[in-house]
């Protein structure tokens, strides 16, 4: 198409979701055209549990766990809600007197919504983690925090990266912090799992929250890798499957999806850290240079993929609503959220950039700008292109409907 413009959105948004990749689809497929309930015992039955436990054992050698560590979910927030809730009940259930939760006040909402149902209908305890300016929660955070409530302390959560600003937690640190006051840690690594090298055998945290759509896999399943030490009461009951843990016949095909997608996500996230990190960069600086009064949320320092999250940018514009900046760049082909999808359509500033200290007005200009698999130099120009018309339609409309 000479001198032709592309019709295609440049879709900035992988955070969210990212598209399937052709091998799952074609694992998925593959089974979706076979029958068979893992767990029944005859032939066809007896195939489809091969299938789930090739794949288990896949997965498991991939993240450096053991099979039996690996329990499949619906997705990432089936897996933080059985990590927190069905913790803090075995521990209710059992009378230890362990009644408290020690979390990050920047998790997703699939972890504090958990907990606030916990305090709020069940009387449990909680001592939120601060971050600091970036994002960060340190390990002297945690440690103050398990010097006053180690003895009543459930467990620790605290995500592996941000969904929204991108900052990458030191979990192995804060792991071995917990671990050494005996308190369980969990890790909520649905946003690292691809972008970040995931040594979970060195990491020592005690449940990780993962999800498939995130990295390529099927959306509607994920795992909670849970040490065997570890008993979470579980959330559903019926066929006792997986440890009877998590009851409910196996997804066989989109199980084989996600095994796939985890063995591609760890084999090519070095290189694809690399090409994310200079797009990434290539993006911040574009909209720095269009427009200084810009502000980046969460660490960056050009070339480095280990602070934040390779494939994530954050943007504050000052003057301007998220959700303007975010219809207008729609309409101009390019597509993006303000923040976590899961809050998209809700007129709130994001809960990650109040506690990092960021005023609720500059909080509510925000932008972010998430890269994948697919992602070119062409979706960035879109974007550059595309940008300073929207900053100046949404300033203005802002200024017409006089929010400050
Ligand atoms: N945790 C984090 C950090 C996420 O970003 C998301 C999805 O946005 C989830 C949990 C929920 O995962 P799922 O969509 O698989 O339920």
């Amino acid at each position: 198409m000479i001198g032709g413009v592309s019709d295609a959105p440049a879709y900035l948004d992988h955070a969210a979701t990212t598209s399937a990749l052709p091998e799952v689809i074609e694992a998925v497929v593959e089974q979706m055209g076979r029958l068979g309930n893992a767990s029944s015992l005859h032939g066809s039955g007896r195939d489809a549990r091969r299938v789930v436990e090739e794949s288990r054992e896949s997965i498991a050698s991939d993240l450096g766990v053991r099979p039996s560590e690996v329990i499949f979910t619906s997705g990432g927030t089936e897996s933080d809600n059985m990590a927190v809730k069905g913790t803090w009940f075995h521990h209710f259930e059992n009378g230890t007197g362990r009644d408290l939760l020690i979390v990050s006040s920047i998790e997703h909402h699939a972890v504090l919504d958990p907990v606030e149902h916990l305090v709020l209908e069940h009387e449990a305890e909680v001592a939120w983690l601060e971050p600091d300016g970036l994002g960060r929660i340190t390990s002297q955070a945690l440690a103050a925090a398990l010097d006053e409530h180690a003895d009543r302390a459930a467990l620790v959560s605290v995500m592996w990266a941000n969904n929204e600003v991108g900052t990458v937690q030191p979990v192995a640190e804060l792991a071995s912090l917990a671990r050494k006051h005996g308190v369980p840690f969990h890790t909520d690594a649905v946003q690292a799992l691809g972008q970040l090298p995931l040594t979970l055998g060195d990491v020592g945290a005690d449940l990780v929250s993962l999800s498939g759509h995130k990295i390529g896999g099927p959306m509607g399943v994920g795992v909670l890798v849970a040490g065997r030490d570890q008993s979470p009461v579980p959330l559903t009951h019926g066929g006792g499957q997986e440890r009877q843990l998590r009851s409910g016949t196996l997804d066989t095909p989109a199980i084989a999806g996600l095994a796939v997608a985890v063995r591609m996500a760890v084999a090519e996230q070095e290189l694809s850290a690399k090409t994310m990190v200079g797009l990434r960069d290539r993006l911040i600086q574009g909209a720095l240079d269009l427009d200084p009064t810009i502000e980046v949320s969460g660490p960056w320092e050009p070339g480095d993929g280990t602070r934040r999250l390779p494939a994530n940018a954050h943007l504050r514009v000052p003057g301007c609503d998220g959700d303007s900046l975010l219809y207008l760049l729609d309409a101009a082909g390019v597509q993006c959220s303000t923040g976590s999808a899961c809050q998209a359509g809700v007129p709130q500033p994001s809960h990650v950039l109040l506690a990092m200290g960021v005023e609720e007005t500059d909080a509510r200009g925000s932008l972010r700008l998430t890269l994948g698999r697919t992602s070119t130099d062409a979706d960035v120009d879109a974007l550059l292109a595309a940008l300073p018309g929207a900053i100046d339609r949404a300033r203005r409309a802002r200024g017409a409907t006089g929010r400050s």
